[in-house]
């Protein structure tokens, strides 16, 4: 028997747990994991508070993250004892995931922890940190340097926002963070940002051009957030759009695309190419100082996983979630 939070669904509706599970309920899978770490992302939060159709198959062990230890495989690019990390390909939506003891997946979604990591840091990044890093790959592969100006980051205190600000910092950007919670100013000026922007500011709907500001921009907010920073980019500026933390909507013009040659660049961490995940996670090795990665968590027990998913939803957490398992 091993620990797992259950999300089931039936007549009495949507229901969440912290269990007993039988090995023997484990997954199809070639590789079985013992989880060492796991994570509480904002789809994690979605999925256990029933607030966001995030869950496909009941029950359902969510977690769309994990690192931890291979205990038994069939597949021959893993072996008992190797390192691994997973981030998404539908893991903890239709099938099981990481806030749970043990995992039994498909090896071809696992790859190989980078050594500069322990199964703590890797999970302090998660997939919110992971997604950052392919927010700013997608970035620089449209062009935007350090010299091409100021770089927005929305949601900025969250768990996205929080590692994308420090990745842009080290790598020599100029970086805006916008918050809601200005008593957070001081922790986002930590992680390298130089300038804090309110919230209210792009919240209200806008004109189809604004002011000429940001050279780029990493939005996890989306709604109407989104259709303003877009307004606001200068002559043909990138935005990095990965998130809806605000809302699904995005009441925008085609004017910046138009008129300033914007891009806009969507982003998908659930089946990004292994290659690009590689290279994603060899980035972080390089370019994310591990030393504010410590500033950036609160470490709970499986035990509290259920009220932490609310708590996120509400937007009052502070940079990542992690859940230390073994
Ligand atoms: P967090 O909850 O940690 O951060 C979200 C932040 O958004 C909050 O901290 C808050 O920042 C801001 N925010 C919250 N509610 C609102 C609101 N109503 N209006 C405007 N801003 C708001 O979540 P994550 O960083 O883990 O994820 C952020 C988003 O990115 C989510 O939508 C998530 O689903 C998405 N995501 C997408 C991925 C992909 O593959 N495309 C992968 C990972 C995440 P502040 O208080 O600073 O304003």
């Amino acid at each position: 028997m091993f620990r797992a939070i259950m999300i089931s669904k039936d007549e009495a509706g949507h229901r969440v747990a912290l269990s007993e599970v039988d090995q023997d309920q484990l997954p199809d899978g070639d590789v079985t994991v013992k989880v060492q770490c796991s994570t509480l992302n904002y789809k994690d939060a979605l999925a256990i508070t029933g607030k966001g159709p995030v869950v496909r198959k009941f029950p359902m062990v969510p977690g769309i993250d994990f690192a931890g230890v291979v205990e038994q495989s069939d597949n021959p690019e893993f072996h008992a004892g190797d390192r691994v990390v997973l981030n998404g390909w539908g893991v903890g939506e239709v099938h099981w995931g990481g806030l749970a003891e043990h995992a039994r997946v498909k090896g071809d979604w696992l790859i190989p922890l980078d050594p500069a990591f322990s199964p703590e840091q890797a999970m302090s990044i998660g997939t919110a940190g992971y997604t950052a890093m392919l927010c700013v790959m997608a970035l620089e592969k449209h062009g935007v340097m350090p010299e091409s100006g100021e770089i927005l980051v929305t949601g900025a205190a969250g768990g996205v926002g929080s590692v994308a600000t420090a990745i842009l910092a080290k790598r020599g950007y100029t970086v805006a963070a916008l918050t809601g919670r200005p008593e957070e100013a001081g922790y986002l000026k930590s992680l390298g940002a130089c300038r804090i922007v309110d919230r209210a500011d792009y919240s209200a709907p806008g004109k189809p051009l604004a002011k000429e500001q940001w050279a780029g921009a990493v939005d996890v907010v989306g709604g109407q957030v989104l259709a303003n920073v877009c307004a606001a980019m200068k002559y043909r500026g990138v935005v990095a759009a990965c998130g809806l933390a605000g809302g699904m909507a995005f009441p925008a013009t085609v004017a910046p695309f138009i008129l300033r040659g914007v891009t806009l660049a969507g982003i998908d961490s659930v089946m990004c190419p292994k290659a690009e995940r590689i290279e994603a996670w060899r980035r972080l090795a390089v370019d994310l100082d591990p030393a504010l990665l410590s500033s950036m968590i609160e470490r709970i027990a499986l035990e509290d996983v259920i009220p932490a998913a609310e708590r996120l939803i509400a937007g009052t957490v502070r940079g990542r979630v992690i859940v230390p398992i073994a």
